[in-house]
């Protein structure tokens, strides 16, 4: 065999080592980061199927490159199904991630310089909300809405008053550390008041939507995504919208952000969209909001401070503060035990951002590997450990591992 035809757990001895120590990592280790998830294997051979070869520049009909007959039809049934699942009239399924699905949207319809209106990125947004050290906080004139100072919750009488009195062009909702329900209706009509486009970012809160759990951002003018995050699809981004943005939306995809798609993760998207229509898949993102409730709960029993009391979602902050710690800290304690989260401020926080106050914890992942509402108290008990009785963590790391290796689904 040629170096061509061998996988890579023969021809490259290091790199397959890598490869099965990060499954190691992946399987043995308690993974709550709220933004990661693991795919279905269909998805995974998807990105690693010969789709991958193929360049594509161009829409399904009206390609740059011959041998597209069965690229694009693998494109438009991408493209079916996400219309279908977010009940929206367009869709482009080419960007690369969810970061380049934001930009198209700002290409499409903003000048440099004009104002636009969304949650900071230390009160739950996103860096390509408006952050400055972001494409989106440089070229753009960004306004921030707060979250109310007691509930930590978004209040809307407020959003409105800040978009009367800045008339932004674009009002964002959407976050990436916000563990309550988004009412992307009342942010619309917000932006109808002041003649304003509103963008929901549901890159968290994708799988939820679709399974019809978290409320619609159907109304907003454009919808983006990750697929990679509650959806369990492939790295990569997604745009849905009204069809009146169908051509400024494409054009600010392919040619101006990006060259050739990757038919890979387009194919691998489709795969995504399958499964989401799925009865199944429905009832894995219903555990996972039970999971994430039933978390909260026995930490909350613990006297963790649990932002905002519990959650809607799959997701919710804690004040780590409360119990003498810095988000970093509690991230690397629980680092040591073989659990991962990571930290993240909290609205008002008092630390810098590369410190924190608190750490985000997610069940996406764990619910993937088959956790259920009853494996919740023990993944508690070992974040209390840990955090507030201040046990050695690699003393629990074995403990963790050996909970893993009996409780999780054998997948991979
Ligand atoms: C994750 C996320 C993104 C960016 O996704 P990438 O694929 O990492 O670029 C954008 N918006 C929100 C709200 C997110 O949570």
């Amino acid at each position: 065999m040629s170096i061509f035809e061998e996988p890579i757990y023969s021809a490259f001895e290091y790199l397959n080592s890598l490869l099965n120590l990060e499954k190691k990592r992946l399987f043995e280790s308690i993974n709550l980061i709220a933004s990661e998830n693991l795919p279905s294997k269909a998805v995974l051979e998807a990105v690693g199927s010969v789709f991958s070869v193929k360049y594509a520049e161009g829409y399904p009909g009206n390609r740059y490159y011959g041998g597209c007959e069965f690229v694009d039809r693998v494109e438009t049934q991408a493209i079916e199904l996400a219309k279908k699942l977010f009940d929206m009239e367009f869709a482009n399924v080419q960007p690369h991630s969810g970061a380049q699905a934001n930009q198209a949207v700002f290409e499409s319809i903003l000048k440099d310089g004009d104002k636009i209106l969304s949650l900071s990125l230390d009160h739950g947004g996103h860096l390509t909300h408006g952050h400055k050290v972001n494409f989106s906080g440089k070229r753009y004139n960004v306004v921030f809405y707060p979250l109310d100072p007691k509930t930590y919750l978004i209040d809307l009488n407020l959003v409105e008053e800040i978009a009367k009195k800045e008339k932004p062009r674009l009002i964002i909702a959407g976050a990436s550390a916000y563990s309550r329900e988004i009412d992307f209706d009342a942010f619309r009509d917000i932006a109808d008041s002041v003649g304003a486009y509103l963008l929901a970012d549901v890159a968290h809160y994708a799988g939820l939507i679709v399974a019809g759990i978290y409320p619609s951002p159907k109304r907003a003018h454009f919808v983006t995504s990750t697929t990679h995050k509650t959806l369990r699809g492939p790295r990569g981004g997604i745009i849905l919208s009204q069809s009146s943005f169908a051509n400024s939306i494409n054009r600010a995809v392919f040619p101006f952000l990006q060259g050739g798609p990757h038919m890979n993760s387009i194919l691998a998207k489709a795969v995504c969209f399958e499964i989401c229509q799925t009865t199944e898949f429905k009832q894995y993102a219903e555990k996972v909001v039970l999971n994430a409730e039933e978390l909260a709960r026995h930490l909350i029993l613990n006297d963790l401070n649990v932002i905002t009391g519990g959650t809607s979602s799959h997701m919710f902050l804690v004040d780590v503060v409360s119990i003498g710690l810095t988000g970093i800290e509690a991230q690397s304690l629980l680092e040591e035990a073989g659990i991962y989260v990571n930290k993240n401020t909290i609205p008002y926080d008092k630390n810098p951002p590369a410190v924190c106050s608190g750490i985000r914890i997610g069940t996406p992942m764990i619910t993937s590997l088959g956790l259920e509402v009853s494996h919740m108290a023990q993944v508690a008990e070992f974040i209390v450990k840990v955090l507030k009785e201040r046990q050695a963590p690699d003393n629990l790391r074995e403990e963790v591992r050996q909970f893993c290796i009996q409780n999780f689904k054998k997948i991979f």
